[in-house]
């Protein structure tokens, strides 16, 4: 079985930063995937020799009347379609509103899921992940999505539980 990875997150957090650098915009192998839609961009990647597929809930620029409620969709139809969630948090940008939503959603929802603190390059890192812990995760991953520092880290934990 390939496990299936959902990135979530409000608009600009580094999400397809993050899908593109782990797969490198390949997206060959989702023809193999009966059942996903096209509405979300998909792409298989490879870590340490372990295959997985990520899913990029992207197409949101913030422009949109109700983004709230379109992100939330977009999010709540690649959550069903994953083994595994991703939500990431922008440590420049701080938590907001937006972000409290998913939270409170990923909260009731039965899959694992991961607490990312991407952009912890931008800022005090220790600021960044106290704030973020507040939310009551018990763990927040430390990532710089643009360089790939913590990339291994954190995808090797979502991958250890396939
Ligand atoms: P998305 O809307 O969640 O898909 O976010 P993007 O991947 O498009 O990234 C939004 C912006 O954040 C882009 O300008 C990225 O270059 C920038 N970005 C993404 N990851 C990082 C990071 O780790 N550090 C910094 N400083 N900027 C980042
Ligand atoms: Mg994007």
């Amino acid at each position: 079985m390939i496990p299936v990875i959902a990135l979530v997150g409000r608009p600009n957090v580094g999400k397809s930063t993050l899908f593109n650098r782990l797969t490198r915009s390949r997206d060959a192998l989702v023809a193999n995937f009966p059942g996903l839609t096209r509405d979300r961009q998909y792409g298989d990647a490879v870590l340490e020799g372990r295959r997985f597929m990520l899913i990029d809930t992207g197409g949101i620029t913030g422009d949109e009347e109700g983004i709230d409620e379109a992100m939330a969709q977009q999010s709540l139809l690649a959550i069903d379609e994953a083994d595994a969630v991703v939500l990431l948090l922008d440590a420049k940008a701080g938590l907001m509103a937006a972000d409290h939503g998913l939270i409170d959603h990923l909260r009731g929802c039965s899959k694992p899921v991961f607490y990312v603190a991407n952009k912890i390059d931008g800022t005090d890192p220790n600021i960044a992940m106290a704030e973020f812990y507040q939310t009551g995760a018990k763990q927040i991953y430390p990532l710089t999505a643009t360089h790939g520092k913590g990339v291994r880290q954190l995808v090797g934990d979502v991958l250890d539980l396939f």
